[in-house]
């Protein structure tokens, strides 16, 4: 599983705190280069899940459009007077009791 950018921002704002208060400019700079890497992460994930958001619309229409395009199968029969679609082992439309066969 992948470290969210929140968790680096948290960590890098922890390691800054600690070392300002120590001293240690090395992770002081560390930890800013931790939040920096958590910004980028949050903004690379959003922007990931944008460009997912709108890919996630274009299967379902994809999908869709090739049932509404769907030759009817080769068991399926449809009722010539009403077009509600049967099994080929139906005789008799369900809908209208138009004979199929
Ligand atoms: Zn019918």
């Amino acid at each position: 599983m992948e470290i969210p950018g929140m968790i680096f921002i948290v960590v890098g704002v922890i390691v800054s705190l600690v070392s300002k208060r120590a001293g240690m400019d090395l992770f002081f700079y560390t930890g800013a280069g931790f939040i920096l890497w958590g910004i980028i992460k949050i903004a690379k994930n959003s922007l990931t899940k944008k460009l997912l958001g709108s890919s996630k619309i274009e299967p379902k229409n994809e999908y869709k459009r090739y049932n509404n395009n769907q030759q009817q199968p080769d068991n399926v029969v449809s009722c010539s007077k009403c077009g509600l679609r049967h099994y080929s082992s139906a005789n008799y439309c369900q809908n209208c009791g138009t004979k199929l066969k």
